[in-house]
């Protein structure tokens, strides 16, 4: 049954055609994950023309046809408005991930002590430094995460950086309490310019916690890049110290998993994050299962993978400009084998991230050719996801 899943395991499949879900069944079967089937963000709900009651649909009707018994979840993801919650709340949606990264100032990084001391101004300044500093009640703050800046200007840096988005999150989470009783509720930091310090971290859910916000995940922005549809890239001696800091504060609160964004085919990363978070762990998928369609087309539709492949080329500088991802147009491999270029990094991310120019072209023939090789499609994420579910473990 659809239902807030709180702190179990969980993994989100999104699935922007509408035809994966049974594949993503097939993979989640058996294994200690609580699924979520419906997941989408309001930008790829744009690029894909559905609306969040069609991508429930979508997901029910593969599950009822499962006959899948256990409890499941649909995730609003990456809401930035309170204007965006409605549509969702009408599709019966179950995990609310909100996104306040407009209201964070990237700048706070670099921001001279001048500077910070006539932003911090704008915030509650008195309260926050009685609460955190000089030893008072929020010890955590310097015992679990310290900066080599000295608490006062962390204390200060993170304010500025973090205290608009706080108060943006307090203010969804207040309009969602309104409209419904019970769900998950989210906070992603994750499509920021800069990473989240342990510091940081634990600045935000301490923050969140005072204020009465009842959270069950919290996505920070880790070192290194989480590129979409790609491995990791960055040195995983220095993730993995720093994902133990990060580790250090959630297990501090104990009260809310830490969400894996863009956490799809982070194969050298999984081992690390079920490391240090066991079963407190929600990871999110999405593009990847859409690659997983192009696979098909590359083995059995030849001809329409590439109309896309050459579309994708026409359309990723301009398609690339809300996503994280550095592949390079002139490093695109020949197409002389197809299905093994669904291996390449820069074809992965081209793909991935102009799926909406794809869709609207050619979304009708590449659904009819899924249906029509509808079992190689479900095999394919089967063991895609089946991969990426043995490593979390
Ligand atoms: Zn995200």
């Amino acid at each position: 049954m659809l239902s807030p899943l709180g702190l179990s395991p969980s993994f989100g499949f999104g699935d922007r055609l509408g035809l994966a879900t049974p594949g993503h069944i097939a993979s989640v079967k058996g294994t200690k994950f609580a699924p979520i089937f419906a997941q989408q963000s309001v930008r790829e709900n744009t690029r894909t023309g559905r609306t969040p009651q069609q991508v429930m649909d979508d997901a029910k009707r593969a599950v009822d046809a499962a006959k899948w018994d256990s409890a499941w979840g649909a995730d609003a993801d990456h809401l930035k408005t309170v204007d965006d919650i409605p549509p969702f709340i009408s599709a019966g949606y179950t995990f609310f991930t909100v996104d306040p990264g407009e209201h964070v100032n990237n700048t706070a990084d670099t921001d001279s002590v001048d500077v910070l001391k006539q932003k911090v101004a704008a915030f509650n300044w008195d309260e926050l430094s009685a609460l955190y500093l000089n030893g008072n009640s929020e010890q955590a703050w310097g015992r679990l995460a310290k900066s080599p800046n000295g608490e006062t200007e962390s204390l200060m840096r993170a304010t500025v950086k973090y205290g608009r988005a706080i108060h943006h999150a307090i203010t969804m989470f207040k309009c969602l309490s309104d409209l419904k009783d019970v769900f998950d509720f989210e906070v992603s930091v994750d499509e920021t310019d800069s990473p989240t310090t342990p510091l940081e971290h634990f600045f935000i859910a301490n923050e969140l916690s005072r204020k009465g916000v009842k959270f069950t995940s919290l996505a920070p922005r880790f070192i290194g890049r989480f590129e979409k549809g790609v491995d990791y890239i960055g040195n995983l001696n220095a993730l993995d110290v720093e994902l133990s800091k990060h580790a250090a504060v959630t297990a501090h609160f104990g009260t809310y998993k830490l969400s894996l964004h863009s956490g799809s085919d982070k194969f050298s990363v999984y081992p690390l994050v079920a490391k240090h978070w066991g079963e407190h762990i929600h990871v999110k998928t999405a593009g990847t299962s859409y690659l997983e369609a192009l696979r098909v087309l590359a083995k059995h539709e030849p001809g329409l993978f590439l109309k896309i492949y050459s579309l994708g080329r026409e359309r990723y500088e301009t398609d690339r400009k809300t996503y994280h991802v550095s592949a390079e147009l002139d490093k695109l491999p020949k197409t002389d084998d197809l299905p093994s270029l669904l291996e390449d990094f820069h074809a992965r991310e081209v793909l991935h991230v102009t799926f909406g120019s794809a869709l609207s072209q050619f979304g009708v023939e590449l659904k009819a050719a899924l249906v029509k090789h509808d079992n190689a499609y479900y095999e394919g994420l089967k063991t895609h996801f089946g991969k990426h579910l043995s490593l979390l473990k």
